[in-house]
This record gives C-alpha cells, sequence and structure tokens, in this order.
C-alpha cells in the first residue's frame, strides 16, 4: 500500500515521513542509494508501508522539488515568518528590510510577524504593522506571552512548510512554543541551532503543527551578506511600494538615490512613501553597490 507524505527529518540512514496522520520510518529503495540521490526535509515522497503497526515503510518515489534552501536545507519552502521584536530588543528595522530582501530573492514568500507587542503601547504596534502593510507585507502583531496573533499565525502556517528568520531573542522559540505547546523548547533553543553552524544543519527537523504545517527548527536567512548575484537596479523589485512609482521616474535606470525627476523620491517627500523606510533603502542599495565591487 503507498501513501504520499513530506520527509520532516533525516536521521542514521532513516527517513522519517509524515503521511498527515503518523510519522513513518522509511529506508530507501536500492535504486536510490545506487544514484547516491540525496533527500531534504520538506521532500514530498511516496511511499511504501513495510509494517502498519511499527510504522516502517519504504521511499519508493520522490516528487519534483519545488525550491531548495540552502540555510537551512529544507525543500519547498513556501514562506518565511520574519519575527522582528517591537522591544527588547529594540526592533532592527535594517536587519528586518535586509532579510525581506534575501526572503524575497529566494523565491520564499516573506510575512512579517512582530512580536513582544505587550512591551509597547497598541498604537506603536499598530503604527509598525501599518508601515509594512502599505509597503505591501502581511504583517502579524503578536506576543507569545500574551498569547496574542497566534490564532493568525497558525492560519498562514497551515499547510505549508516555513521557516522563522529573525535574530536570537526576538521570541522565535517562544512562539513555537506558543503554537505547540507539546514541544516545550528551551528560550533561545531555535537561534542556538543557527549559532551552531555547520554540522547541526545536517540535522534539520521540520516540526508538525497540529493546527497544520511545518516549520523548520533551525532559522533561516542568517547570513550577514546580501547574496552576492543580487544587482543594484534589482534591489527595487524587492520593494513593492517603490515599485508603482519607478515607471514615472525620469530615467528607465534609476536607482533612486542622486537622479533626477526621480518619482520615489518625490513620493517620500509628499510622505507617500514611508521616509525611514527609503533612507534603509538607500543603506541596503549602498551595500549592493559595495558588494558589487569586491566580486
Ligand atoms: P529566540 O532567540 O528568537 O528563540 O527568542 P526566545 O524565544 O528565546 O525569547 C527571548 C526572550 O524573550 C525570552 O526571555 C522570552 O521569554 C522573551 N519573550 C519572547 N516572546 C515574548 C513576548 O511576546 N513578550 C515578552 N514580554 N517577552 C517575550
Ligand atoms: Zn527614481
Amino acid at each position: 500500500m503507498t501513501r504520499e507524505g513530506i520527509i520532516t527529518k533525516g536521521y542514521s540512514g532513516f527517513y522519517y515521513v509524515w503521511d498527515g496522520n503518523s510519522l513513518w520510518e522509511c529506508s530507501l529503495r536500492g535504486k536510490f542509494r545506487v544514484k547516491k540521490q540525496t533527500f531534504l526535509p520538506g521532500d514530498r515522497v511516496i511511499i511504501n508501508v513495510l509494517d502498519e503497526d511499527r510504522k516502517k515503510a519504504v521511499i519508493e518515489q520522490v516528487l519534483p522539488r519545488k525550491t531548495e534552501l540552502v540555510r537551512p536545507t529544507v525543500a519547498n519552502v513556501d514562506q518565511a515568518v520574519i519575527v522582528t521584536a517591537l522591544a527588547n530588543p529594540n526592533p532592527d528595522f535594517r536587519l528586518l528590510d535586509r532579510l525581506l530582501v534575501m526572503v524575497q530573492f529566494s523565491l520564499v514568500v516573506p510575512v512579517l510577524c512582530f512580536n513582544k507587542c505587550d512591551m509597547v503601547s497598541p498604537a506603536e504596534s499598530q503604527r509598525v504593522k501599518e508601515v509594512y502593510e502599505k509597503a505591501g507585507f502581511p504583517s502579524i502583531l503578536a506576543s507569545a506571552k500574551k498569547g496574542w496573533g497566534l490564532d493568525q499565525l497558525k492560519e498562514v502556517l497551515k499547510d505549508k512548510i516555513s521557516v522563522f528568520a529573525g535574530s536570537s531573542g526576538v521570541g522565535k522559540s517562544s512562539l513555537l512554543n506558543a503554537l505547540e505547546p507539546g514541544l516545550s523548547l528551551k528560550t533561545g533553543e531555535i537561534s542556538e541551532k543557527m549559532g551552531r553552524g555547520k554540522h547541526t544543519t545536517r540535522h534539520v527537523e521540520l516540526i508538525h503543527l497540529s493546527s497544520g504545517g511545518f516549520i523548520a527548527d533551525t532559522p533561516g536567512f542568517s547570513s550577514i551578506y546580501l547574496p552576492k548575484e543580487l544587482k543594484r537596479e534589482e534591489l527595487i523589485k524587492y520593494y513593492p511600494d517603490f515599485l508603482e512609482y519607478q515607471q514615472l521616474c525620469r530615467f528607465t535606470t534609476c536607482l533612486h538615490r542622486d537622479e533626477p525627476q526621480c518619482a520615489v523620491k518625490e513620493a517620500v517627500a509628499l510622505g507617500n512613501l514611508d521616509k525611514m523606510r527609503y533612507e534603509r533603502y538607500i543603506g541596503i542599495l549602498e551595500e549592493v553597490i559595495e558588494q558589487e565591487r569586491r566580486y
């Protein structure tokens, strides 16, 4: 009997496959071993049941991989939940904007989660949310401590493979615990995985949420560098809010920095685009230009 499932982890020569109801310990058909084909958490596979009671099966077939993320190595990642704390640590919007670029560059859909909303005024949370929603990114206001925003998070995580992104201390482990209380991760546990470096990447595990969907137990997009293939004129592609003005710029090659008759700069001056976000764009643009010089 065959079933379809998703590999949640590979460990000591076995792959663990979740079929929607239970976890199967799977070995590989010899043909895969001969081809030295490797599978990743996130790969969708067809398994053939060997022992129903002991949940043992064999992987018969792997379905085509849509995407492959390098850090962590997970296949078919649909979205990245970028977690930013609104306090303690203070929100790092520069990092947030860089992560937005990196995530979209990897063809992963960003979802913003502003955590620790219990530590700032509702007006402040709302203001931040509005900046980013206006910029075109769905945003969730959350507090792992108070349980705020969890239903909304569950809704976006449902039926998807997601990774968390965001620096340590913003509350990724706490949010995961709040979403899946059975997990009881220690605080900082998710971030520590990232710090331990190379050999943990081999044991990335997808956590299955009882409300639906999977989330990697290792955060993504932790590199301090922007992708080196990113070109200065392409940066704007990851700013959906700026993009609608760009066609009105005098020069088609406008970088929206010092060019005359720039519609993006005009929109900033008129208050139609967020000034701070524009200033961070200039910072990131300069970084991209600096990086182009180095390679
Ligand atoms: P991680 O490094 O991103 O996994 O962050 P942790 O989940 O370890 O959280 C770091 C610290 O922030 C811990 O002391 C948590 O108890 C605290 N924390 C996490 N979420 C919240 C929240 O929503 N509100 C408050 N006040 N503290 C939080
Ligand atoms: Zn321009």
